[in-house]
């Protein structure tokens, strides 16, 4: 398959799953818009490695996903820089751990706003070029959080759970485009993000680092294995294919069983 002449988005790529998703976009020929925060220097290596080993155009958007205006820019800035944003690919996200009586009311509101909100106006803002060229694909990171809970991530599981919404909401509104919609819900994969989230989890359940590695993260996994970066990449390009345009308004498990239980 190849994606050649095709623009793709990916909010969040400048770590973890996202830049996973971007680079094996871009090694299927695509143009990439890639997103999120860090030091200058990695984002630009980042870049420059992009454009260098897969031999596409990549830019990089500043956009804060917390900003409707930047957000909608981004799109606008990819369409007139490419042409086209062809590939959407919502997958910024980040995280909080704590009781919901203590929940910060700060973090709640970010939490819906990157996770869940953020897919809405990136979206709303990318469907007009789509329809009109007749082709497109909407993907979503939602999580195994987007079909169950655990206790402590009340925004980080509402946010998800509305992904599922939207994605199948949209899905509906574009099934007659050629545009495809889905999100998919890996467990628990080994990024910053799951790293970064050891700490509160030691404090809010009293465990030790490995007693939450094995017996919260890996506990939920059947495989008992985390799920790489790169599996989920994989999962997205095929949701690019034209064998997969018949998959949309779906949310797609890549979670090694947990959701199975
Ligand atoms: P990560 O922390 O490695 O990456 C998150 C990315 O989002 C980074 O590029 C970061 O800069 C960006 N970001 C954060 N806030 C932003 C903002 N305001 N504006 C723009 N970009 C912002 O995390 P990850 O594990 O790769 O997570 C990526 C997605 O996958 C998230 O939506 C997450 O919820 C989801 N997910 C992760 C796991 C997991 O186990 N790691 C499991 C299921 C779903």
């Amino acid at each position: 398959m190849s994606l050649k002449s095709k623009t793709a988005v990916v909010t969040g790529s400048t770590s973890g799953i996202g830049l996973a998703i971007a680079r094996a976009l871009a090694a299927e020929g695509a143009n990439i818009v890639i997103n999120g925060f860090g030091k200058p220097d990695d984002i630009e290596r980042e870049r420059a490695g992009i454009e260098h080993e897969f031999a596409v155009r990549a830019r990089y958007s500043a956009a804060d996903m917390t900003n409707p205006p930047s957000i909608a820019a981004m799109i606008s800035d990819a369409e007139k820089e490419f042409g086209s944003v062809d590939i959407l690919v919502n997958n910024a996200g980040i995280q909080f751990v704590s009781p919901v009586e203590d929940f910060p009311v700060e973090k709640w509101d970010q939490i819906i706003a990157i996770n869940m909100s953020a897919a809405f106006h990136a979206i709303r803002a990318a469907v007009p070029g789509m329809k009109a060229r007749g082709w497109g694909r909407i993907i979503s990171t939602a999580s195994a959080h987007s079909k169950v809970a655990s206790p402590f991530k009340s925004a980080y599981v509402t946010a998800k759970h509305g992904i599922d919404g939207l994605t199948k909401t949209v899905a509906l509104e574009v099934a007659r485009h050629g545009i495809t919609v889905n999100c998919i819900s890996p467990g628990y994969v080994w990024t910053p993000l799951v790293e970064s989230q050891i700490p509160d989890t030691m404090k809010a359940r009293g465990l030790t680092r490995e007693q939450v590695i094995n017996d919260v993260l890996l506990e939920a996994q059947p495989t008992k294995e985390f799920v790489t970066p790169d599996e989920v990449a994989a999962f997205v390009v095929f949701l690019c294919s034209g064998a997969a345009k018949q998959i949309t308004g779906a949310n797609l498990s890549i979670d090694g069983g947990w959701t199975a239980e």
